[in-house]
């Protein structure tokens, strides 16, 4: 490619919507623009980033035998309303009707078109096990949109789902795919984690999710310092054995209520509903008054209940102490609303505890805690509150806790019959009775990846691509050779070389100044810069530098390519 028919939407300036530096450098670099709220429209450059995503995404799901299919954006209603999906999702499902006035939904993702798809296509037990997968546009509804296409309203996901006769088939499966998923994130060449995870609002018992390991990650990740346990903080907590308590707990431990208020009424207040309580803990009495709310820092939902909880408009930066003191005006210990006190108790956490102090429960003990997962009705049973804080022993006894930041980037999914019972999709087994499949489900955030890795790899002067996922391996910057034409003849003729070699190259033949070349050629991340100039065809040596190194070095023209491949 020439520059000058590929051309760079280079800018500098950084919309001031933009916090973290992938969001800034993917407009500064000419990779996205803007179209609406989380709504992004992907230029030439960006897109071949994606591509290469997509690429080594497809070979791995190949390789794992998953085959791919195309299933329509836009759902039909009945589908979601066999699950009882359409009533449950809430408003991150965009729904819409046709002319007809037949509803529809934009797919946020597909369980419910492939068992449909399965239930139809699916002839014969000697077809299972079976994995389709696809790569596709999927429309969420997010309630705050940011960090450009991390959290986008439009995405690209890879989903691929399968389906079994029996559960030892899907624990295969899923054991494939979870190597195909590590796979995949190596070849990109990302540091990442897999994480023992919550199954959330698709359901299921086992599930893991693969986080990229950035400070600007919206997730909290707990892992052993020396063993492999690595776990979403939620599911760490979740799964913390009983009695070992964080300090929470003893902040919890408290007495007499004279005032109460119901989960419904502090609930509404706070403008959670209750089956959207993503990482918020309802502590709650035995009469369902509200004894203390705790509100993770760590997921987009706070900022909105922190709006509603401290009145104040900007969103909160939770992990910081200092900044959640002075926006909300308080000292630990000051009182909200519901005479809430405000309390700061693990570093990326806030409690708010009743003033009234709502009394100690008929035992003496400690009160509970409930974890209200999004889409899963309040349980009757209350479990301990607990929370995992670094240095805590990790469950499996080895070593401690560190807290890391993560990015998701894909979640795998034994999901079981959630689906499959729901829509009878049955197969006639080999006894020649009718029998359900069992399914698992497996999600990629391709387009989520681009903004990932650059997280993950950049400096001041812009993005460092990991070698596969560069849009081209080598920047081609001639000095001045719309001065020189033995020069425009060598350049011309090293560039159609390095394409013969199979080298993706950007041939910048623009006729700008070699610092405009140099900043731009850096600022879209290319892995390996050539400069050539009039002195290289007198000395046979042209300047190379590496993106990622500080200095340049000379190199005999001659042995470039066999250096670069
Ligand atoms: P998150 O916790 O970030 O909201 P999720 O758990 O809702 O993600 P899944 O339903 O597990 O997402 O979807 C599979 C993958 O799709 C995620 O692991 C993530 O990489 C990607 N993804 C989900 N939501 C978005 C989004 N709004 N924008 C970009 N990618 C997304
Ligand atoms: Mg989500
Ligand atoms: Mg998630
Ligand atoms: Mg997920």
């Amino acid at each position: 490619m020439r520059t000058s028919q590929f051309p760079l939407n280079t800018v500098k300036e950084t919309p001031s919507d933009a916090e973290i530096a992938s969001h800034k450098l993917m407009i500064r670099a000419g990779l996205i623009r803007k179209l609406a709220a989380g709504l992004y429209t992907w230029l030439p450059l960006g897109l071949r980033v994606m591509r290469k995503v997509e690429k080594i995404t497809r070979e791995e799901m190949e390789k794992a035998g998953a085959l791919e299919v195309l299933m329509p954006a836009l759902q039909p209603a009945e589908l979601w309303q066999e699950t009882g999906r359409w009533e449950q999702y809430g408003p991150e499902l965009a729904r819409l009707q046709d002319r007809h006035q037949r509803d529809f939904c934009l797919g946020p993702t597909h369980e419910e078109i492939i068992t449909d798809l399965a239930r139809h296509e699916i002839k014969s037990y000697k077809q299972l096990p079976i994995i389709y997968y696809q790569i596709q546009t999927k429309f969420r509804d997010e309630i705050r949109p940011r960090f450009g296409v991390m959290r986008s309203r439009e995405f690209v996901m890879k989903d691929a789902y399968s389906f079994h006769l029996d559960q030892e088939s899907l624990q295969e499966t899923y054991q494939v795919m979870y190597q195909a998923y590590s796979n995949i994130f190596n070849r990109f060449g990302l540091q990442y984690r897999a994480v023992i995870a919550d199954s959330g609002s698709i359901g299921g018992a086992v599930s893991h999710e693969f986080h990229v390991l950035a400070e600007s990650g919206e997730d909290a990740i707990a892992f052993s310092t020396k063993s492999d346990y690595a776990a979403n903080i939620e599911k760490a907590e979740a799964l913390m054995p009983e009695g070992d308590r964080g300090p929470a707990t003893e902040s919890l431990n408290l007495v007499d209520t004279p005032d109460q208020h119901s989960i419904d009424e502090v609930s509404a207040f706070f403008g959670i509903a209750k089956s959207s309580c993503l990482k918020t803990l309802i502590v709650k009495g035995e009469e369902d008054e509200l004894v203390a709310l705790l509100l993770r820092g760590d997921h987009e939902l706070n900022a909105i209940k922190a709006e509603k909880v401290f009145g104040i408009a900007a969103p909160l930066q939770l992990a910081d102490e200092e900044q959640v003191l002075s926006a909300c005006n308080a000292k630990p210990g000051s009182v909200g609303p519901f005479g809430l006190k405000i309390k700061i108790i693990a570093d990326r956490s806030v409690v708010l505890m009743s003033d009234f102090v709502c009394g100690a429960n008929q035992d003496g003990k400690h009160y509970r805690g409930v974890n209200w997962q999004r889409d899963i009705p309040l349980p009757d049973q209350i479990e301990d509150l607990r929370l995992v804080v670094e240095g805590d022993p990790s469950p499996d006894g080895e070593g401690t806790i560190t807290i890391a930041r993560g990015i998701e980037v894909g979640h795998i999914f034994q999901l079981g019959m959630k689906y499959s019972s729901a829509m009878k999709a049955d197969i006639i087994n080999e006894g020649g009775k009718n029998q359900t499949m069992i399914m698992g489900c497996y999600g990629i955030g391709i387009s989520r990846i681009v903004a990932a890795a650059i997280e993950q790899n950049h400096d001041d002067n812009g993005i460092i691509w990991p070698a596969q996922l560069a849009p081209f391996q080598v920047a081609l910057c001639p000095m001045n050779m719309h001065k020189s034409e033995r020069l425009r003849v060598a350049a011309e003729k090293l560039y159609r070389e390095l394409l013969d070699a199979g080298i993706e190259v950007l041939f910048d033949d623009r006729k700008v100044r070699a610092g405009f070349m140099f900043s731009d050629m850096e600022l879209i991340g290319i892995p390996h810069r050539v400069v050539i100039g009039d002195r290289s065809l007198d000395s046979g040596m042209i300047e190379y530098r590496a993106r990622t190194a500080s200095e340049s070095q000379e190199l005999p023209m001659v042995e470039l390519i066999p250096f670069l491949l």
